[in-house]
């Protein structure tokens, strides 16, 4: 059982981990590149530990590093956030070989999601609705290809086994040009993936982006903890996300979330995890599952009540989950908003720093962020300087809170995407709720020439 927890991690992320680990009265270990050397959580954890120059490459995705101040500050657990080596199943290894603990499931767990064409085949086998296509790598023979593609019907999509980051995929309209896409598409995921391997599916045009947050202990038991709305995004980049997803009939809801579950118990996935579907006609389509923390967990915790970094933890340390399904109640809405240093013209980040530096609070705001006044926001990371989130009974006194809350708030220095926020607030299409993962695009799209 551990009691030492180095969280190899930076920004909001570290801090939010530093303080879920002090609730539980651990040790906390921070590790910090030369460019964090001042930060928050350096600050605040009982050990710090710094691992090389900024270059992400040399600190925060050195393995070797981490492993090695892991063994000079006596931490016995790794966790490693959300980003760098979260979702690393080589690292997981590593760490487990050293006789540490990583705080997240088993190397095999991450492997096999990390691999797009056998996660969906785990996720079929374990009755988990998919996206219509084969679970099955793209096969050489062309005649074979043409074929698969004619079943599912076009528009089609050409994705990488190992894709991520929205990278790796081409949707394709017609049967001249499947064969032409998939060369390219194998040639760039050979590139940017080192892994050719590729698979088709069916093209959803207006699909919303629904995940289920999943919660599950090494006894064999797991728990959804309802649904999140993350359709709002530019360039697959997540921008705001709430929870409870709106206008989904409950009893879908359960039957899927219950799937998840299920899913979690056949392969043996221990910790918190995110089922990510695309959501069309009142269906839900599997496309991947996360096997770590999200950055947008805290509107299923604001709606839960439940501290799942906490839970995450106590999953790692062998602990039974204490709560049942029966348990888990939605309450009222919760809404998330990335707040990021960047040009508010060119979405291009902004660091530098932050001169003035106010949060809003009160009654269902909550703000998670690493930042204070003074900060310099480093260029070698995510450009993300805070998360305001806010709560309320209905949906609509969330984003009325959201309103005050971002209005109140004042930041000098660099510039960010308030404004941006501020103004989908009042765009009508988002408050009615329920918009498409296109939504955002076409809205910035007439906003800038209008
Ligand atoms: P990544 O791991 O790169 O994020 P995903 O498989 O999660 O890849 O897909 C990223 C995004 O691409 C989705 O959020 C969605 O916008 C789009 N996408 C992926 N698969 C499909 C599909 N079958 N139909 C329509 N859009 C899709």
């Amino acid at each position: 059982m551990f009691d030492t927890v180095l969280i190899a991690n930076r920004g909001e992320i570290a801090l939010r981990i530093l303080r879920a680990c002090q609730g539980l009265g651990l040790r906390t270990v921070a590790v910090y590149s030369e460019a964090d050397r001042e930060a928050r959580y350096v600050q605040l954890a009982d050990q710090a530990v710094c691992i090389g120059p900024a270059a992400p490459g040399q600190s925060y995705l050195n393995q070797a590093a981490l492993l090695f101040a892991a063994e000079v500050s006596g931490a016995q657990a790794i966790h490693p956030g959300y980003g760098f080596l979260s979702e690393n199943a080589a690292f997981a290894e590593r760490v487990a070989q050293a006789g540490l603990t990583f705080i997240g499931p088993s190397a095999a767990c991450i492997r096999t999601m990390g691999d797009k064409v056998a996660a969906k085949r785990a996720m079929r086998e374990a009755g988990v609705p998919c996206v219509p296509g084969p679970d099955t790598s793209m096969p050489e023979d062309p005649e074979t290809i043409l074929a698969i593609a004619h079943d599912i019907g076009y528009p089609v999509i050409v994705k990488a086994a190992g894709g991520g980051g929205g990278r790796g995929m081409r949707v394709v309209e017609q049967q001249s040009q499947l064969l032409d896409a998939i060369n390219l598409t194998r040639e760039e995921a050979r590139r940017a993936f080192g892994n050719p391997e590729l698979y088709i599916e069916k093209f959803l045009g207006e699909p919303r982006h629904v995940e289920i947050q999943v919660l599950c202990d090494a006894h064999g038991n797991a728990l959804w903890l309802g649904a999140r709305d993350c359709s709002l995004q530019r360039r697959h980049q997540k921008v705001m996300e709430e929870a409870p997803a709106p206008g989904i009939a409950p009893a879908l809801l359960a039957q899927v979330g219950e799937r998840c579950a299920a899913a979690c118990r056949q392969i043996g996935y221990v910790g918190v995890g995110t089922f990510e579907f695309l959501f069309e006609h009142d269906a839900f389509y599997f496309i991947e599952m996360n096997t770590r923390l999200q950055v947008e967990h805290p509107v299923t915790e604001m709606t839960t009540g439940i501290d799942i970094v906490q839970q995450q933890i106590r999953m790692a340390r062998g602990e039974r989950l204490s709560l049942s399904q029966a348990d888990i109640g939605v309450h009222g809405h919760a809404l998330e908003c990335r707040i990021n240093a960047e040009d508010p013209a060119s979405f291009m980040p902004t660091p530098g720093v932050v001169s003035r530096w106010e949060v809003p609070g009160g009654y269902g705001v909550r703000v998670d962020s690493h930042v204070s006044h003074g900060y310099r926001v480093p260029p070698y990371y995510d450009s993300m300087v805070a998360k305001v989130i806010t709560h309320g009974a209905t949906r609509e006194e969330a984003l009325a809170r959201m309103r005050l809350a971002l209005g109140e708030m004042r930041v000098e220095g660099i510039s960010t995407n308030i404004a941006l926020h501020l103004d989908i607030l009042q765009d009508p299409g988002f408050r009615e709720g329920g918009v498409d993962i296109h939504h955002l695009e076409r809205w910035l799209h007439t906003r800038t020439s209008a």
